[in-house]
Formats: structure tokens, C-alpha cells, sequence
């Protein structure tokens, strides 16, 4: 029975330690990871939302307008929105 035991913990180990390892690998390959967005394939200047508020002196409100960065598509202008390079 002690060694049904052992055998169990070594199992236990491993079904703990392989997801780590091949978290860990994974994680390594993020180094082709959009730097501008962080992966997220959003726009880093207008938050992915294609527009940005920008303050009008003449009528002295904020007004929405497309963003420059984008185009108005909300995709990050680096990586094309896929969120790797
Ligand atoms: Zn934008
Ligand atoms: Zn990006």
C-alpha cells in the first residue's frame, strides 16, 4: 500500500510540473509579442475604440474624432491588431 502511495505522489508531481514546463516554454516564445500593444492587437493611442476625444478651442468641447494612429480601425498600428510580430 506504501508503494500504491509513492507511485500516486510521483504521478501527482508530474501532472503538476508538465503544465508548468509547457507554461513556461510557451511564455518564452511571447518574445514575439507585440511590444506596442502587449499582445492585445488594440490601439495603443485610442484603446482599440477607432476614435479619440480631442478638445476643439473653437466650440471649447471635446470632440471625437478618428484616430490618427489607426485610422479609425482600433487595430494596433505595429502589429496590424494580430498582437504578435
Ligand atoms: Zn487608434
Ligand atoms: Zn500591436
Amino acid at each position: 500500500m506504501k508503494k500504491f502511495l509513492s507511485v500516486l505522489l510521483v504521478l501527482l508531481m508530474f501532472a503538476v510540473a508538465v503544465p508548468v514546463l509547457v507554461n513556461a516554454r510557451s511564455y518564452s516564445d511571447d518574445s514575439e509579442t507585440c511590444w506596442q500593444c502587449g499582445g492585445s492587437g488594440d490601439c495603443s493611442t485610442c484603446d482599440g475604440s477607432g476614435t479619440i476625444e480631442e478638445y476643439n478651442s473653437y466650440s471649447a468641447e471635446y470632440e471625437e474624432i478618428r484616430c490618427p494612429d489607426c485610422n479609425g480601425s482600433g487595430h494596433c498600428s505595429y502589429c496590424g491588431g494580430v498582437g504578435t510580430i
